[in-house]
C-alpha cells in the first residue's frame, strides 16, 4: 500500500514512508526518530530512559567523549 512522503526530521525533504534512510542526506529513521535497540518502542531525544523496558538512553559519544542521547546520531558533534 503506498503511503505519503513525510517530511525527514534533519533536512525536510519528503521521504517514501517506508523509507530506512533519507534519500537527500542519508540520515537513518528520517520520519519517526530513534527507537528503543531493544523493544522498538519510539523515543524522543532528552528521554533518560525507555518508557516501556528501562533501557538508559545516554551514552557516551565514541567521537566527542559528550554524554549523548543514545540515539542515531550524537546531539553535541
Ligand atoms: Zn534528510
Ligand atoms: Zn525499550
Ligand atoms: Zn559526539
Amino acid at each position: 500500500m503506498p503511503g505519503y512522503s513525510r517530511p525527514c526530521r534533519y533536512c525536510d525533504q519528503l521521504v517514501p514512508p517506508d523509507a530506512e534512510a533519507c534519500p537527500a542526506c542519508g540520515k537513518v529513521n528520517p520520519i519517526y526518530g530513534p527507537s528503543c535497540p531493544i523493544c522498538r518502542t519510539h523515543l524522543e531525544t532528552g528521554w533518560k530512559k525507555c518508557p516501556s523496558c528501562g533501557l538508559p538512553l545516554e551514552a557516551t559519544c565514541p567521537k566527542c567523549g559528550k554524554l549523548t542521547f543514545l540515539g542515531d546520531y550524537c546531539t553535541q558533534c
